[in-house]
């Protein structure tokens, strides 16, 4: 019988995801493994979910190159995985003088990276886009392709498709080690070992976030050392009509892009990311502080002044993978079959796509020389996540009388009916974090208040465990500790 390569995907993050479903067009027997109980909530899970035009990364970086073409290739990959994505354009505001020739090598770096569009505007134009604008700005950097998505979204259409299309997913399974021997082309890759079991495997792709530099020292492969950037967040509530519509982006600093004030696409406004160099050791230290939080509502104000913190429904952090060459860290490495997609910092999002494509067309067939033949029976294509109540009335009601449970609201916030968290379960979600996610129910003022219980009682139903045994999310996230009574 016909053996086919073997490929580990190690992370099932924005990136590893999308890699997977790159192999997944061709025949190959591909396994990911994701030490979290779900997909996506890595760094993917926190960060500001702008879709990058792809001018203000330095031509002629990796960053530069892989952005901008990411940016066009969202555009076919929503249609295909049933993501949402909103192409709210971007600004980035002067509010000195000064700042005009900043916004001009903008202008200029747009042009070299292939973008069109991008014009600088006059205060009274972006005030007309922006009402809200401090009265301050003196003009704005506009690009009309920048837009949002839910990046958890990319990643979980990306693994479902991929899972379609035949991959394996080992969900709660961490990769431990790697085994080595000599092949000709040197010190190679003999398999892998996780916390379960012991797989033998030709390729390893390292989509592990901020953990890429520690897998590699396991392989012997050779990664920039990896420290968690801290970025805190407020989240504030839904306005109607929206207070802003485009991503404002401030001038950036020498370490970031600066703090700022963008829609999500389920209609709330998120304000930040500060940006907090902290130790190697401390990747999972995403609590936010009173210091971030303060310094988030004082930048975010610079640029719309009447942002009330009152307003918050939630705060929270993510953490970047930063490396000291501050690009993006990609392709084969020393040893034989070891594949790099690590330090996946901002605009990693972004980048995703083409990265992806890169890994497998150029960095396994054309440099590595693998031999894959296509896959003929690939689908590209997921029926989207549905949320009911976004049907025109006629319609609803007509799903309604083929199954009651869409006539039944679990989420008041978001409007997410017992029939939409039912579908969820169904097509993989296992804890409340993982029902939130796909459908948006607890994300909205409440954050779970009201809808919690309603969601781990759809949940246990539909996977026959009981209430006890819903978890928030991996680990020990119970919910309930034991029954009062019987
Ligand atoms: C504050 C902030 C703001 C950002 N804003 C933007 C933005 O607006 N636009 C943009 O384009 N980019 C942005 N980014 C960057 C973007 O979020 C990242 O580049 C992207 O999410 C990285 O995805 P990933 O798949 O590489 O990493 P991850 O999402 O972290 O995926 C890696 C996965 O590997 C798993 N893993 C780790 N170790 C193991 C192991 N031993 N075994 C099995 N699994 C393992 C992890 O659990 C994780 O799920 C931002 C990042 C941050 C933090």
């Amino acid at each position: 019988m016909e053996r086919l390569l073997k490929i580990a995907v190690i992370g099932a993050g924005v990136v590893g995801s999308l890699i997977a479903r790159q192999l997944t067009r061709y025949r190959c027997e591909i396994h990911v493994f994701e030490k979290e109980e779900d997909v996506g909530w890595g760094v993917t899970k926190a960060n500001s979910a702008v879709i990058h035009g792809g001018y203000d990364d330095l031509p002629g970086t990796v960053r530069a190159r892989f952005c901008a073409k990411g940016n066009k290739m969202y555009a076919a990959l929503s249609e295909e995985l049933g993501f949402e994505l909103n192409r709210i354009g971007s600004f980035v505001l002067a509010q000195k003088p000064e700042d005009f020739s900043y916004l001009e090598t903008l202008r200029k770096q747009a042009i070299e990276n292939g973008l069109t569009g991008c014009a600088i505007l006059p205060a009274q134009k972006v005030r007309e886009m922006e009402p809200y604008v401090a009265d301050s700005i003196l003009g704005g950097f506009w690009c009309p392709t920048a837009g949002i998505t839910e990046p958890w979204m990319v990643a979980i259409g990306a693994v479902e498709n991929a899972v379609k299309n035949g991959a394996h997913l080992h969900l709660s399974e961490a990769v431990t080690g790697f085994i080595t021997d000599e092949g000709p082309r040197g010190r190679r890759i003999a398999a892998v070992k996780t916390d379960r079991s012991e797989y033998p495997i030709d390729i390893v792709i390292n989509a592990s976030g901020l953990y890429a530099d520690e897998l590699s020292e396991l392989a012997g492969a050779s990664c920039p050392p990896l420290h968690p950037r801290k970025g805190e967040y407020l989240l504030l509530d839904k306005f109607d009509p929206p207070l802003v519509r485009s991503v404002l982006f401030p001038i950036p600093s020498a370490i970031s892009k600066g703090i700022l004030v963008l829609p999500t696409v389920d209609g709330g406004l998120l304000l930040g990311p500060t940006a907090t160099d902290l130790p190697k050791g401390e990747k999972q230290e995403t609590r936010t502080t009173r210091e971030g939080l303060s310094e988030t509502l004082s930048s975010a104000r610079t640029l719309v002044p009447t942002l009330d913190p009152q307003w918050t429904v939630k705060s929270f952090a993510g953490l970047r993978p930063e490396s000291p060459q501050k690009d993006f860290v990609i392709g084969k490495t020393e040893i034989d079959g070891f594949v790099q997609a690590a330090a996946m910092r901002s605009p990693g999002l972004t980048a995703a796509p083409a990265v992806a494509e890169h890994i497998v067309e150029e960095v396994l067939i054309r440099e590595c020389g693998y031999a894959f033949e296509r896959n003929d029976r690939f689908t590209p294509v997921n029926p989207p996540y549905e949320n009911v109540s976004r049907l025109s009335l006629t319609e609803w009601e007509k799903r309604i009388e083929e199954d009651p449970l869409y006539g039944k609201m679990a989420c008041v916030c978001n409007k997410v009916t017992e029939g939409d968290i039912r579908d969820a379960v169904r097509r993989g979600a296992t804890t409340v974090d993982g029902v939130k996610f796909r459908t948006r129910a607890s994300f909205g003022r409440c954050q779970g208040g009201f809808c919690l219980a309603k969601i781990a009682e759809i949940l246990a139903r539909e996977s026959g465990r009981s209430l006890g045994e819903i978890k928030m999310r991996s680990g020990k996230t119970e919910i309930l500790r034991g029954m009062v009574r019987e």
